[in-house]
């Protein structure tokens, strides 16, 4: 805490943070304008320096404790120390720009404003791994950016930057921009390898991973967009200058997709490790409806969300936000405020889920379906007050393990989260519904009917 007892925030002086990833400069996704700005120096740093080895790259990203941005956060130096000693396959890595969870639109930002940060941090990973190709799997909808990127990346080949001999070095990489087609699984990385191979995408079973067996069953890393974008900036600032830098346990620049009941919504680049409090009330100016707030999902909609009472000194980061059992996921808090109804809420995350699961596991695809079904009936003044226990007993027999990916648990985890923090409001709609109050889930079917009759 600080002298005046507000908390302190693992950000640090936020406000005098000054942009890296998204810098306030004028068509900045341009070639021109990039190179003009630095773009691309530290790529040409390390391929003119003898000295820069490609494991020196993968280790300034291990001192650097860069987290993943697609919402797994795991630490990226350590998964790319995963590849394996070449041979004499081809070596791939997998941009996954995917971008299909509900709230979370932020990667958009990297593609739209600053493109060639993203290709000049691919080119560092790809010479860091060996790589040869990189495919970026951009969510299908995203069709302007796509457009954009591919005149940007022609731009990147013409100049030397992508291709045979970058820059006159010894290292080749060629970038390939491959389209989705609205399937939220194919942002799950076996899933996006499977449809970039053309096939339906179906996860794969792991082991094993991609770096064993990944892309045309070749050495593979799946990165996420914004992640690699952090690339140059380490290789920049060094990775333990980039350590400094935000929440110790996920350090550096985050983009915060901020969406909701707040005045301005938006994408925001600040330190990892903001207060929820500051980036609701003062980067976001507050509640927009002049509400009080209700409850935060703080990373993509398959991340538990947060009571309003809970949400004192809590910060953008898993260790902060572990405390109340959620997580950061992809950094894109969702806010609402009081005048929602968590059923209907809830319901609707729950629609997405079984609209989404691929089916092939039974929990999953039976489970999910069984979830809105029943806060369908519960929304619609239809449900039992067992039907409450009965949610909860249906998400203990899908996650955990008991799936192919982990789909399954993103789908519980927040409607788990929400039956329990928000239990007041399933109750009063089953004390509302034209069926019997009854919390003995072991009571079947029969015994409420007939209590009715
Ligand atoms: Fe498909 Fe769900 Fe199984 Fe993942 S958990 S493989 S989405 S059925």
């Amino acid at each position: 805490m600080e002298a005046n007892g507000t908390p302190q925030s693992p950000a640090g002086d936020w406000r005098s943070y000054e942009r890296m990833l998204l810098p306030p400069i004028q068509d900045l996704h341009k070639l021109d304008v990039y190179t003009k700005h630095g773009g691309y120096e530290r790529l040409r740093r390390v391929l003119e320096d003898d000295d820069v080895a490609p494991d020196d790259i993968t280790n300034e990203v291990k001192a650097s404790g860069l987290t993943g941005r697609g919402g797994a956060g795991f630490p990226t130096g350590v998964k790319w120390t995963f590849m394996p000693e070449p041979d004499d396959r081809p070596r791939f890595l997998g941009v996954n720009g995917d971008e299909s969870e509900p709230g979370t639109f932020k990667d958009r930002q990297v593609m739209e404003y600053n493109p060639h940060l993203m290709f000049e941090g691919i080119l560092l990973a790809g010479y860091a791994m060996h790589i040869d190709t990189a495919y970026v799997y951009t969510r299908g909808e995203y069709t302007d950016w796509i457009a954009l990127m591919a005149e940007q990346l022609e731009n990147a080949y013409e100049a030397g930057y992508v291709g045979e001999d970058i820059l006159g070095s010894d290292f080749s990489m060629d970038i390939v921009l491959h389209k989705g087609a609205g399937a939220y699984i194919c942002g799950e990385e076996t899933s996006l390898m499977e449809s970039l191979e053309g096939k339906r995408g179906y996860p794969r079973y792991k082991p094993p991973f991609p770096a064993q067996k990944g892309i045309f069953s070749c050495p593979t890393t799946i990165n996420n967009v914004e992640t690699l974008a952090h690339v140059p900036l380490i290789v920049q600032e060094g990775g333990d200058a980039y350590s400094t830098i935000g929440a110790e346990d996920m350090p550096g620049a985050a983009l915060y997709g901020m969406s909701g009941h707040v005045k301005q919504p938006g994408v925001y680049e600040y330190p990892t490790g903001m207060l929820l409090s500051d980036l609701i009330y003062d980067v976001c100016g507050g509640m927009a409806r002049g509400e009080d707030l209700k409850a935060v999902v703080p990373g993509g909609s398959s991340v538990p969300p947060i009571r309003a009472d809970q949400i004192d000194g809590l910060s953008m980061n898993d260790e902060s936000l572990g405390e109340v059992g959620s997580r950061t996921g992809t950094f894109c808090p969702l806010v609402l405020d009081e005048e929602t109804d968590m059923v209907s809420f809830t319901r609707r995350v729950a629609h997405f889920y079984q609209d989404e699961t691929c089916g092939q596991c039974t929990p999953c695809r039976e489970g999910t379906g069984w979830l809105e079904n029943i806060l369908a009936r519960i929304d619609e003044g239809e449900g039992r007050m067992r039907d409450i226990d009965l949610i909860l007993e249906l998400c203990d027999n899908m996650d955990g393990g008991r799936t192919i990916c982990a789909f399954a648990d993103g789908a519980v985890g927040p409607i788990r989260a929400a039956v329990k923090r928000f239990r007041d409001e399933f109750e009063a709609k089953c004390e509302a519904s034209v069926y019997p109050v009854s919390t003995d889930v072991s009571a079947g079917p029969d015994s409420a009917v007939a209590a009715t009759e």
